[in-house]
């Protein structure tokens, strides 16, 4: 089977290799020299001030969501979300289920986010604003320096899920002002899931002190001091750690601006090679993390056959998009071999059964 989806992900044989080893016990030097490695490689690769927090969370991407969002804001906030898919829902139930104010951009499958969007929301009293800069459910990339532009005029805390952007499009903490910044390790880091990691600039550090405490397990505070010695306030997977730190330490080698045109290129060489297929790329600005394909009613049938009749799994939608598109991603190991493989699975299907949108 080869992975074309967004998370897990086709894992690098390095990895594999460290999730084959026996666990280390991790309450000892040399397990928080690991974990400092992580933080401080992680803050580098966002282009964070070394001022900024790191929270090493043992959950998954959603868990992580919710923890920043009930560290950061309370009943007397009242946030802006971009609500453009089922990641921007997300964030508005999070906002429900914690009794914080907000009010969300909804964007139908298709709308571009533009500056118009926000501008209706300018002067209004908003404190934060909350975005998935790649809203991995349709594909669409928001304009971060847009979203960056806002939140500075308008004085807003901006806190940024770049769970399936980091490593896959070009990201400035600093340079776009970013409060609070998430990523999760099954996206582009192609690590197993269940870790995920969040920075926050030193303004979003002072809101977490001065938090009203509902949680033990996501009180950001224990972890931001236990981070200090290289600690986690729980047990963390340490095993997803250990992959973590692995690839950084190569990513930190071959350099970021390698790994993102890697995988631009990848993404690139798909587009151009199914741009003749009778099926339809979606037109608003797109993530180099994946290429969502439209189909006329039958994208469950497609998946089915592409994994069954040639192992090749891309990424199926939920809700109203179940029956018309497809995700193909463009993270983990994949090669343009890869591709080949997949487009030409997709022209047999296209042509023989007539499956695909004219
Ligand atoms: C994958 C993803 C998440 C995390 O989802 P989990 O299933 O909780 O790991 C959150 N936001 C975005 C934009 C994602 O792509």
């Amino acid at each position: 089977m080869t992975l074309f989806t967004v998370g897990p992900v086709q894992m690098h044989a390095s990895t594999l290799k460290i999730a084959g080893n026996q666990l280390p016990y991790f309450r000892d030097v040399d397990f928080s020299r690991v974990n400092q490695n992580i933080a401080q490689n992680i803050k580098s690769l966002l282009n964070a001030p070394e001022s900024a927090g790191t929270v090493l969370l043992t959950a998954s991407g959603t868990g992580a969501m919710e923890a920043t969002v009930m560290n950061l804001f309370n009943e007397s906030d009242n946030l802006l979300v971009i609500n453009g898919g089922s990641f921007g829902n997300r964030f508005c139930e999070i906002c429900a289920m914690h009794s914080i104010p907000y009010t969300s951009i909804q964007l139908q499958f298709g709308e571009v986010l533009t500056e118009s969007h926000l501008t209706q929301h300018a002067g209004k009293n908003f404190t934060g604003l909350l975005v998935n800069i790649h809203e991995t459910s349709t594909g669409q990339l928001y304009d971060i320096e847009m979203l960056a532009d806002f939140c500075r005029r308008n004085h807003l805390l901006f806190v940024v899920d770049a769970i399936s952007s980091f490593l896959a499009d070009a990201f400035d903490f600093s340079k776009c002002n970013v409060d609070g910044v998430i990523i999760s390790s099954q996206k582009a880091l192609a690590l197993s899931p269940g870790l995920s990691v969040v920075v926050l600039s030193e303004r979003a550090l002072r809101r977490v002190e001065k938090q009203e405490r509902h949680s033990i397990y996501f009180d950001f505070n224990l972890y931001l001091k236990d981070i200090e010695r290289g600690q986690t306030p729980f047990t963390p997977a340490v095993g997803i750690l250990l992959e973590m730190d692995g690839r950084l330490c190569e990513i930190m080698k071959m350099g970021l601006e390698v790994i993102i045109k890697e995988t631009a290129q990848r993404a690139f060489y798909f587009r151009k090679r199914i741009k003749s297929f009778p099926i339809q790329v979606y037109g608003f600005p797109l993530s180099n993390a994946l290429t969502p394909i439209l189909f006329d009613g039958n994208a469950k049938e497609v998946y089915q056959t592409l994994k069954e009749k040639y192992g090749l799994v891309l990424t199926p939608s939920g809700g109203s998009l179940a029956d018309t598109v497809l995700r193909v991603g463009h993270l983990g190991a994949l090669t343009h071999t890869d591709y080949d493989k997949l487009s030409e699975a997709l022209a047999e299907i296209c042509e023989v059964k007539q499956l695909c949108l004219l």
